[in-house]
Order: structure tokens, then sequence, then C-alpha cells
């Protein structure tokens, strides 16, 4: 089932677009399983439920950090994943400069946009991003690859659209500008049911976890 799945989603994406896999809650098997099938990004979203299982997967990827990420789990973070999509204040990434000083070891992040102006979400508000970019740019252990978006959930994708343009074009924006220390490759957003059209907006990396492992219990698509 995983590996026919990853391969026709691997088959459908266009070209430049990486396939993430949301590993949330799957088991090591199910994640190798899905690295074996030509997944090369795992993402998850709570540092505890990454312990439980990234010792079994042999196979090699890149562990992305996807979830909301507290100040006091930032040093076990750092150890163990290779990038932090999810990161939106300066506080929590002069948290990973403190502990990536101390490792020498720079930690790729994107800065992760509230793009529906949720209360209830986390991310940064879009008219704040600029400012928040341009103070971790200047950080040392800390490098800006991009966007993250999750975007406010609806059954019609087409309702995810505006967020997601709304997102590129801060994305463009900031690339036009070239701030030092900041390189804007990447553009994380979509999921099972949004990215089609997150592609569309010019999403180059969708994370995707139910169309790949399955449904999960109490899922929310
Ligand atoms: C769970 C999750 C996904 C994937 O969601 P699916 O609907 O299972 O594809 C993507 N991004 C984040 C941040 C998630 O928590």
């Amino acid at each position: 089932m995983i590996t026919e799945n990853v391969k026709r989603l691997l088959n459908e994406l266009p070209e430049g677009v990486t396939l993430l896999a949301a590993a949330k809650e799957r088991s090591a098997d199910e994640i190798s399983e899905a690295i074996k099938a030509g997944i090369t990004m795992i993402g998850e979203n709570y540092f505890q439920d990454t312990l439980r299982v990234i010792n079994d997967v042999e196979e090699k990827a890149e562990w992305h950090f996807i979830g909301h990420l507290q100040t006091n789990k930032v040093k076990k973070v750092i150890d163990i994943f290779d990038m932090i999509e999810s990161v939106d204040s300066l506080k929590l990434a002069k948290e990973i400069e403190k502990w990536c000083k101390k490792r020498n070891k720079t930690m790729p992040i994107l800065i992760e946009v509230n793009s529906g102006e949720e209360n209830q979400k986390t991310g940064v508000a879009p008219k704040d991003v600029a400012q928040l970019i341009k103070e971790i740019s200047s950080l040392n252990y800390v490098k800006i690859m991009g966007l993250m978006t999750m975007g406010p959930r609806f059954g019609d994708p087409e309702e995810s659209r505006p967020y997601f343009i709304k997102t590129r074009e801060i994305f463009e924006q900031i690339k036009d500008f070239h701030p030092p220390n900041v390189e804007m490759k990447y553009l994380s957003m979509g999921m099972t049911n949004s990215y089609k059209v997150a592609i569309e907006e010019g999403a180059n990396l969708v994370r995707i976890g139910n169309r790949i492992f399955g449904e999960r219990e109490g899922s929310y698509n």
C-alpha cells in the first residue's frame, strides 16, 4: 500500500517538487517502507514520537520537524532533525541558535506563516514575516531556507488557494529582496487534501501523510 502510494505520488508530482512524508503516529516499519519506495524527507510533529521510531529506521532520509516546537525541546530536537520547518518567533530562533552554537552546527529552518491569520494557530502573521526574517538572518547558526504554511482547513481545497497565493507572494517578495544569509529555496505548503492546489500556486515541498500511509484514527481529513 505505502509503496504504491509513494510511487503514484512521485509519478504525479511535477519536476522540482519534493515529497515529504508526514509521519506522525506512524511506525518505524511504515516509515522505512516509504523511504524504500523513494521518499527522501520525513516530517515529524513531536519529539517523543520521533525518538520512538528514528533509531529503528535504517534507511537514510532527511528528518524535518514540522510541529509546534516548544523552547524546552529545542536542545533535543536539534540533535536528531535536519531541518525545522516551524519557526515562528525570534525567541525560538535564538534558542535554536544557542544550542546549535554549542554543537557547532547550523540548522536550516523555514519560517511558518499563519496565512489564515487565525488566532489559535501557530505561525507568524503575514505582515510580520519580513521583519522576523530580518531579525533571524543576523543569527549565525540558523539558516533560513524558505517558508512553510498550513493554512486554514477546508473540505474543498479550492478554499485554500488564497492562502497559498498569499504565502507565495511573501516568498517572492523576500526572494527579490535578497536578504543576506537567507536562501529562499523551499516553499512548503499543501497536504493530502490540498497539495494539487498548493503546487499550482508555487509550492515546491508538499507534506503528505494520509495519502501515503492511509487514514489515521481520528484524522481530520
Ligand atoms: C499531519 C500534517 C501534514 C500531513 O497531513 P495529511 O492530511 O495527513 O496529508 C502536513 N503538515 C503538517 C504540519 C502536519 O501536521
